[in-house]
């Protein structure tokens, strides 16, 4: 990995969004590096301006900021029309294509059935593979059925299960349906012949570095056979959260960078055949998963290489100075020392 490669990682993947508010206009359109089936393919990834997530209008996730992105009402399939007609003048034949909605793709409120399939099948004979976002509740046979019918590539579903342990997930991530849900609509995906990818969550508040170390390989055990892919998102700080609220008063710190490289080089040991990848948004700042200023882009560099290659053997042999402060306050935080 040369500097100036790793230079261009330590920065956020998302670009900031172009337009604002119109709901004609996605909330955001870019393109990043990915893999399919093994090989390095560009991504094409169009965030839909949409409703959003009805469960973060009743309690929401402890982590989750998304809701700032979306209308506030359910969008017209007039608007969803005029936003598809936006992604396709902005795509440019990309194999790999993800929609994110801020909120569940599969969510009527969201996206209507309709537009759902217009949306899929208008990618017909250009993309390969199409991703997109649900909850669980969503994933039903009538939902997703119709999808097959109008896309002819793969689609790959998306499940934020964050952690399959239910005190985890329903107690410090806040989320509304058990991991049981979450591994049951997997398999409900994939008997219909979809991909599956779940997100786990790397350091939810309350866990400390160890423990939400050890949250995320038994995760990567118990899900495993559940899903095609999983993916370790590491919390960034978004506004208006309760990470937020304990980050500004000095009780939340994001994970470090090296607790990354041990989930993703021990779990991809635990979980041979499994992919297993990490792409960290905000990697490197104050708000995202970061190490010491001198080592941050030559990990992510790593973190994203290992992630494209599925090698993870260079993932152990990264050094710095930092590493020994990351010991130091991994062994004392249960102490109570500061994180
Ligand atoms: S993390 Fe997902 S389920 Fe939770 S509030 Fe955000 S969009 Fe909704
Ligand atoms: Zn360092």
């Amino acid at each position: 990995m040369t500097e100036s490669i790793a230079r261009g990682l330590a920065r956020e993947r998302k670009p900031r969004g172009a337009e604002e508010g119109s709901p004609s206009v996605p909330v955001n359109l870019w393109s990043e590096p990915e893999a399919l089936h093994g090989q390095r393919v560009p991504a094409f990834v169009a965030i839909l301006r949409t409703r959003g997530c009805y469960w973060a209008d009743l309690k929401g996730c402890s982590m989750c900021g998304y809701a700032k992105d979306t209308l506030g009402r359910s969008a017209t399939a007039e608007e969803i029309s005029r936003q598809r007609d936006r992604i396709r003048q902005a795509y440019r034949g990309q194999p790999y294509v993800k929609f994110y909605t801020s909120g569940s793709f599969l969510d009527d409120r969201e996206v209507d059935a309709a537009s759902r399939a217009e949306l899929l099948g208008s990618f017909s004979g250009t993309a390969r593979r199409i991703l997109f976002e649900t909850l669980p509740e969503f994933a039903t046979p009538e939902r997703l059925a119709p999808l097959r019918e109008a896309f002819d590539g793969e689609i790959e579903v998306a499940l934020g299960l964050e952690s399959t342990q239910p005190e985890v997930l329903g107690r410090l991530i806040n989320k509304g349906a058990p991991p049981s849900e979450y591994l049951q609509a997997a398999d409900r995906i994939r008997a219909l012949g979809f991909r599956t990818k779940g997100y786990l969550l790397l350091k939810p508040p309350y866990l400390t570095e160890e423990e939400s170390v050890a949250d995320v390989l038994t995760s990567i055990e118990r899900a495993r056979d559940h899903f095609d892919t999983l993916s370790v998102n590491p919390v960034h700080i978004q506004n208006g959260t309760v990470v937020e609220w304990l980050f500004r008063r000095g009780r939340y710190r994001p994970p470090w960078l090296w607790s990354l490289t041990e989930v993703l080089a021990e779990g991809s040991r635990r979980a041979p055949g499994l992919r297993l990848v990490s792409f960290p948004t905000a990697g490197g700042l104050p708000r995202g998963p970061h190490n010491c200023r001198v080592c941050d882009r030559t990990v992510l560099a790593a973190i994203e290489t290992a992630s494209l290659d599925q090698q993870f053997d260079g993932l152990s042999g990264l050094t710095c100075r930092c590493r020994a402060t990351y010991d130091a306050q991994r062994a004392l935080e249960p102490l109570g020392a500061e994180a």
